[in-house]
């Protein structure tokens, strides 16, 4: 009797067929396979800033990608089956119980989900891992120096590999073995407190999943927009402004690589400029994060971050509360506040904006912005966000040290007419900003 080889593909920021080198793989090497999604209920739970992992803004366009990967897997004859528990738990026993013999993922860039990975191997000795960088532009081998020796500075790294070729996508997956498990009806049973008002409902600007994302990436190449990016990008408000890729590929809906082939196409039809190049150096950007995490591990969750010294910032709860509802006595900052709440996006200079308020003028904890953020963005990625907040705290990546924004120029150049902070009701508050004292609030440790 020949044995079957049962394969487990756990999908994390990858949510996709295109472009997914270590699903092409599963496809070719096992007769069986198992497609896993594991939503951790401790994401659901008030972690030590006392917010939770999840909005519900994030946590629907998430459950969009799932549906949309369900939809497409079902194309293939395959289904995703979503775990609601934590994933070295779901998939031991999924493994043991359908005899696992290889299970393959995107490497994540996270310290806890390379830790989730390394538990796991732990528990499953005889199982083969396997596991490939995807979620940048270059594989680590792909750069000319091992991870330990990444450049300090964006500039340096920048320097270095912005003369390399990138790899070309790869086609989608067109064929997948069959799954060993009966489809479930895993939607249901998500929890209810988890659904969007009306009101929130309506102010819905982005639909997760490849499909949607695949249309943002084709609208926008076709409409033009990318010639004129540079001098439209710090725009507060718009969608035509930015490319506003960031949610699909925070998410995996899209690879970096996909909306860089479709840039170089674009300079190729339409003609290279300062705008093209500048959304290439964007994504370099993000590149260069993607690496800050895995080489700094816990680090990037630490009060001094990558530096010896602790900033001189405290907790204040009310100073906290006041900034993440838009209640500051700051109206530019109150504005992008509650255009995130509202919608799960701001702009890359509203974050900046806000992230200098919140460490400057309000000299609270980084790390609570971080964590709000983290709740909120629908684009939330941990190396990103982390990395980016270290930058403006002081702490990280940035040669210059903290970022101080005067928040009367920024208004004066970004909104001079007020019609961003009319638009979203940033009103000055006649609100001190503390009316209890704050001295005996306790400050997360390390
Ligand atoms: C405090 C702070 C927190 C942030 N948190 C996140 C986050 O959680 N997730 C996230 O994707 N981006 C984060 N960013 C970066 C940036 O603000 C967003 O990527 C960008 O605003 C998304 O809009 P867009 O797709 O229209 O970007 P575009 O301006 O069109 O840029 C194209 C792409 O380049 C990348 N990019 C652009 N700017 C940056 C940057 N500064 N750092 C890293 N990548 C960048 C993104 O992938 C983006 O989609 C953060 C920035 C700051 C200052």
């Amino acid at each position: 009797m020949t044995t079957r080889n049962v394969g487990l593909y756990w999908f994390g920021n990858d949510l996709r067929l295109h472009d997914n080198v270590n699903l092409l793989k599963a496809a070719s090497e096992v007769d069986e396979l198992l497609c896993i999604y594991c939503l951790d209920p401790e994401w659901l739970l008030p972690n030590r800033y006392g917010l939770v992992m999840m909005s519900a803004n994030r946590w629907r366009f998430l459950k969009e990608s799932l549906l949309d990967l369900d939809k497409q897997l079902h194309q293939l004859g395959q289904h995703l089956v979503v775990c609601f528990e934590a994933p070295v738990n779901a998939i031991s026993k999924l493994a043991s119980a359908h005899k696992v013999s290889l299970i393959y993922r995107s490497r994540p860039t996270g310290y806890y989900e390379n830790q989730q990975g390394l538990a796991l191997q732990k528990q499953l000795p005889l199982v083969q891992f396997v596991e490939t960088d995807t979620l940048g532009l270059y594989g680590l081998d792909q750069l000319p120096f091992p991870l330990a020796k990444l450049p300090n500075t964006f500039t340096q790294f920048k320097n270095i590999v912005e003369q390399l070729p990138v790899d070309q996508p790869l086609p989608p997956v067109d064929f997948l073995p069959s799954s060993p498990v009966l489809k479930t009806d895993w939607l249901n049973r998500f929890p209810d407190y988890l659904k969007l008002t009306s009101e929130a409902e309506q102010a819905i600007i982005f639909r997760g999943g490849e499909t949607a994302g695949l249309r943002q990436l084709t609208a926008y190449f076709a409409s033009g927009r990318a010639s004129h990016y540079k001098e439209r990008r710090n725009e507060l408000d718009g969608w035509e402004n930015s490319s506003k890729f960031s949610p699909w590929l925070a998410n995996g809906n899209l690879s970096v690589r996909q909306i860089c082939f479709n840039l170089n196409n674009y300079e190729q039809k339409s003609g290279a400029n300062e705008s093209t190049y500048w959304l290439f150096f964007e994504l370099l950007w993000r590149d260069y994060f993607q690496w800050y995490a895995p080489l700094h591990g816990k680090q990037l969750f630490a009060f001094q971050g990558i530096k010896q010294q602790k900033p001189l910032t405290s907790f204040y709860p009310e100073r906290f509360r006041k900034w993440c509802s838009g209640n500051t006595p700051y109206p530019l900052v109150n504005a992008c506040m509650k255009q995130l709440n509202a919608t799960g996006f701001m702009s890359n200079r509203g974050r900046q904006i806000v992230a200098s308020c919140l460490v400057n003028e309000l000299a609270v904890d980084w790390r609570y912005g971080a964590a709000y953020f983290e709740q909120q963005l629908l684009d939330y990625d941990v190396a990103s966000n982390w990395g980016n907040w270290q930058y403006l705290a002081g702490v990280g990546a940035d040669p210059r040290g903290k970022r101080h924004f005067d928040l009367d120029k920024q208004t004066r150049q970004y909104d001079p007419d007020g019609l961003f902070i009319n638009k979203w009701q940033g009103g000055i508050q006649h609100l001190p900003l503390d009316s209890v004292d704050a001295a005996d609030w306790p400050v997360v440790a390390g």
